[in-house]
């Protein structure tokens, strides 16, 4: 599997003596920091250099926070001195997705309707993650309102892959993602609604891992499909996002979705604890095993099987029939929750407004969202709208939803058998920049694998497990039962290490790592 043209993916860094490099990962850069060995200003400051060097090709950042990050990070420096105990990842930089609320900054969704807004207040996940002192450097670009899977719908800017930069990094976290996959941050937080973490995580070569429904709060993050919607962590070692997903995990009070009751758990505690994973049982979707699939990425999940069996995990194939509806029931469910969702954007409360002499009020919301609002959003609007109308809410709603029943009993269903199941995260690796511009469906068909789990409302997440020809990641999809995070992450650590597919450097990158 690591015999790739990418070139073999170089180690960790443990063993230096200071990892201030770009490549370290968050968990030993805020080690270092804790130790007295780092400052986290100066962790700050190189992020913030290697940004610039970088992100003009990358085009991932829609907004820099430089000196939010480097007060938050001068304010670990002074803690570390005094000798206080930090929060595991403080220090440990961060980017946030901007469709994720932080108190004084604009909130864009990479849509123009949302010019001016600036929000009043931190999304909940954007107050755990200062409160753990992670500096945040800035807000990354996504498809607009995080409708998308390339990236490319984002009215404000076209982000490009690390590994090839004619190709889109996935969406819509594709901004999230892409600063990451370049090493200009180890940490970044993407939203999930049909797969826009796993899906871009794949594409970049990186992890990325969608919790259960209602674990992580959602206040505060722009709503696309409330039913679906997860603010989700992206890095590029397992351990890394399960250090960041207990950050963010935990009921909150200001999101009714939220689970109450439950502590969150150690998830870096449940990986030390069994390492191995002989026994585990792991089934193999069915209906993504192959068919429909570039060759690669179904040798690449051959290959996966083949490593599971050899850590002595019982591989078995599970049939999950209703997945060939899950796209299709998406597209009513999600559009339709969309619809209702961006009612709001009308020039009354939110960002821009259009208005001439002698306009009326309906005139200047006609005006307002046909400027404001980029194709794809309109499509999803009407799409959702008709959905809803009268006379054809049975025929596809009630329809839709039922289907969408169908898929979670299914899958529920199939972890009576097996503790976690595994297909490709991505029928393909990242495609050309425009290749599916003006083909909707090819680009929707693309979550077929992603979407059935956030109708489950069950926790997911994708790692790299190879590559194709071009020397592109392939990802990996591990699913587990409600609220078992803790096996996804025991699974995938196991993999991670046998596979040695971690903390990857994109080919071309090489260079500019050497440089600093
Ligand atoms: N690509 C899917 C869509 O376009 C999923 C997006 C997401 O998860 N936000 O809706």
């Amino acid at each position: 599997m690591s015999d790739s043209p990418a070139g073999p993916p170089e180690k960790s860094s443990s063993q230096s003596p200071i990892p201030s490099s770009a490549h370290a990962t968050a968990l030993e850069t805020a080690a270092h920091i804790q130790a007295g060995r780092l400052s986290a200003v100066t962790v700050a400051e190189n992020a913030f250099e290697r940004i610039a060097a970088l992100d003009d090709d990358i085009q991932g950042f829609n907004l820099l926070t430089r000196s939010l990050a480097l007060e938050a990070a001068a304010d670990i420096d002074r803690r570390a001195r005094a000798g206080e105990t930090l929060p595991l990842l403080a220090g440990a930089p961060i980017a946030i997705k901007d469709n994720l609320n932080i108190a004084g900054l604009p909130t864009t969704c990479s849509s123009r309707i949302l010019e001016g807004y600036v929000s009043p207040y931190d999304a909940t996940v954007v107050q755990k993650v200062r409160a753990a002192g992670l500096p945040i450097l800035g807000k990354t670009n996504l498809d607009e309102f995080a409708m998308g899977s390339s990236t490319e719908n984002s009215a404000l800017r076209v982000t490009r892959n690390p590994w090839d930069l004619q190709r889109i990094p996935g969406g819509s976290s594709g901004g999230s993602a892409a600063v990451v996959a370049a090493q200009m941050t180890p940490l970044s937080l993407g939203s999930d609604t049909g797969g826009s973490v796993r899906q871009p995580a794949a594409m970049c070569g990186i992890v990325g891992v969608k919790p259960t429904y209602g674990l992580v709060s959602r206040y505060g993050l722009v709503a696309f499909a409330s039913s679906l919607d997860q603010v989700s962590p992206f890095a590029r070692t397992v351990r890394d996002a399960a250090a960041l997903l207990q950050v963010i995990a935990g009921f909150d009070p200001l999101d009714s979705t939220s689970i109450p009751d439950r502590p969150v758990p150690d998830y870096l505690a449940a990986i030390e604890a069994r390492p191995d994973i002989e026994g585990l049982r792991v089934g193999v979707i069915q209906e993504l095993d192959g068919e429909g699939m570039q060759a690669e990425v179904a040798a690449s999940l051959g290959a996966a099987r083949e490593a599971f069996e050899a850590m002595g995990a019982r591989v078995q194939p599970i049939s999950i029939p209703s997945i060939r509806y899950a796209v299709a029931a998406y597209y009513i469910l999600a559009t339709a929750e969309a619809s209702s969702n961006l009612g709001r954007y009308d020039g009354v409360r939110y960002g821009m407004r259009v208005e001439e002499a002698g306009m009326d009020l309906k005139r200047m919301y006609q005006k307002t969202r046909a400027l404001g609002f980029g194709p794809e959003v309109k499509r999803r609007i009407m799409l959702g709208t008709f959905c809803l109308s009268a006379g054809y809410f049975d025929a596809f709603y009630g329809k839709a939803q039922k289907a969408r029943a169908l898929i979670r009993h299914e899958l529920r269903h199939a972890f009576d058998s097996v503790d976690i199941l595994i297909c490709p995260t991505a029928p393909t690796t990242a495609f050309r920049l425009g290749e599916k511009l003006n083909d909707p469906v090819s680009m929707y068909l693309s979550d077929i694998a992603t979407i059935p789990v956030n109708m489950a409302g069950i926790p997911a997440l994708s790692l790299p497990c190879g590559f194709d020809a071009q020397g592109l990641p392939i990802g990996l999809q591990l699913l587990a039962p409600h609220l078992g995070e803790d096996t996804l992450f025991r699974a995938a650590a196991a993999f991670e290490a046998r596979s040695g597919l971690r903390n990857l450097t994109p080919g071309r990158l090489a260079a500019v790592q050497g440089a600093r």
